[in-house]
């Protein structure tokens, strides 16, 4: 039994004056109280919500007795949040300051600050008593409501100074039972292409991640040089720039399709989606060359991290189980032969040092882990399945081991589903056959 969390952003309607500026009063007492819990815990270490909340809640309460007392609460979770986030960035040697800095502020509800009014109201503790907010729902609220998920206590307000509205942020919540798997879906994750195994059937798809981040960071560095010597680090037309290419980094933002794709599949077919287990380090020789560290940290984010998180968010949802297994070797060693696969100067085919046959490195990589998890899980499938371990030259008789079917993004960006590949595909797989074609015919 998992659970999956959504927060779903729903904006109230503009405030008449006096009404805001209750709210600008308590988001001011709460911010004080984070900025002192915050300061006070990266001194003297103390970061969790308990202790925190047991030290200093008196203070608190005296600070601002006017307050709901549960402000003390939220603000101490709150703080707690932040410091343990800081502590982390600054062991990575991410942090330039001594104490984390306290900009944008929500101010945290519990089920004591706030409740639901009707379905389209809330009510919220202020120092001027419950006040009633009307909220501005959309599609996607009504969908969350109409469909099962239950509104979680905890709630989140942002102030919208400019339209003098609330920007409230409801948590929902639905519990997933998943359920047995009747077999596996792999998926190899690498810079620029994320490969699928289902049924002994490969599929490439190019994502083109690393693409993606470098040439965003480029840009981003292009108009950082440029605007700093002209008006200065901290202009405002930078932000603004800034804020517009990260929208839109964000609506190319492909992981989620890819995740809704695979597991869409896993769901209909009742498989469990096997995964590489990662480490905290990004260090795959992949992505070696690229050279500066933090460029490197963000190209394994977006293109390993970014979609395995993807596919583990979207099963969570779908009640999908997800196996991890070991990644090592997983395109170097042969799974029938157990034996090593000799790639010439980068080409992404290569031959199996005993058996002779030609494997694709993405597609041995899935099998690989394909095995791994069978093995690791013999309840499910104690053989390996349709492997021919006789020996023979070429162990699935096709050519799926070398051949796998390539998809350029601009094609499957606008799939719905894996099913949509049993139609002919319209361009052929251009990138993947000129690449191979040589080998496969030698
Ligand atoms: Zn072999």
């Amino acid at each position: 039994m998992s659970e999956v969390v959504r927060t779903v952003v729903v904006k109230s309607t503009p405030l008449p004056r006096k009404l805001f500026r209750v709210f600008v009063e308590l988001e001011g007492m709460y911010r004080n109280m984070v900025e002192q819990l915050v300061l006070y815990a990266a001194r003297s270490g103390v970061t969790s919500f308990t202790k925190l909340k047991a030290l200093k809640y008196g203070e608190l309460r005296s600070l601002y007795p006017q307050l709901p007392s549960h402000y003390a609460y939220t603000a101490c979770q709150d703080a707690s949040t932040r410091v343990k986030g800081f502590l982390k960035r600054r062991k990575k040697g991410l942090a330039k300051k001594d104490y984390p800095v306290v900009n944008r502020v929500s101010i945290w509800l519990d089920d004591h600050l706030w409740r639901m009014r009707s379905l389209t109201s809330i009510e919220i503790a202020t120092h001027r008593d419950w006040v009633a907010i009307e909220l501005e729902p959309h599609k996607q609220y009504w969908r969350y409501v109409n469909s099962g998920w239950r509104l979680a206590s905890e709630a989140k307000i942002k102030l919208d100074k400019r339209s003098r509205r609330l920007i409230t942020y409801l948590v929902f919540k639905k519990s997933a039972e998943t359920f047995e798997s009747r077999g596996f879906i792999s998926v190899d994750v690498n810079e620029n292409h994320v490969a699928v195994l289902v049924d002994d059937k490969a599929f490439l798809f190019e994502t083109g991640f690393k693409d993606i981040v470098l040439g965003y960071y480029y840009r981003r560095r292009r108009v950082q040089e440029r605007y700093d010597k002209l008006y200065g680090v901290n202009c405002r037309v930078k932000r603004r720039i800034f804020r517009k290419l990260k929208e839109r980094r964000k609506k190319s933002d492909l992981k989620w399709k890819l995740a809704n794709i695979v597991v869409r599949v896993a769901r209909e077919k009742q498989y469990a989606v096997v995964l590489e287990e990662l480490g905290e380090e990004p260090a795959r020789e992949m992505i070696n060359h690229v050279k500066d560290d933090q460029l490197r940290h963000r190209v394994y984010q977006a293109s390993f991290k970014g979609v395995q998180r993807a596919i583990e968010e979207k099963a969570r949802e779908y009640s999908v189980p997800v196996v991890y297994v070991n990644p090592r070797n997983t395109s170097r060693m042969c799974p029938v032969h157990n034996a090593g696969i000799i790639y010439s100067n980068g080409c992404r085919i290569g031959r199996c040092s005993k058996g002779g046959e030609l494997w694709h490195r993405d597609v041995v990589a899935c099998y690989n882990l394909l095995f791994r998890a069978r093995l690791g899980n013999g309840s499910t499938a104690p053989s390996l399945g349709g492997l021919n371990l006789d020996g023979s030259p070429i162990p699935l008789g096709s050519t799926a081991t070398h051949d796998p079917t390539g998809i350029s993004k601009s094609l499957w960006a606008r799939w719905k589903s894996l099913e949509d590949t049993t139609k002919p595909l319209k361009t052929p797989t251009n990138t993947l056959q000129g690449q191979t074609g040589n080998l496969v015919r030698g």
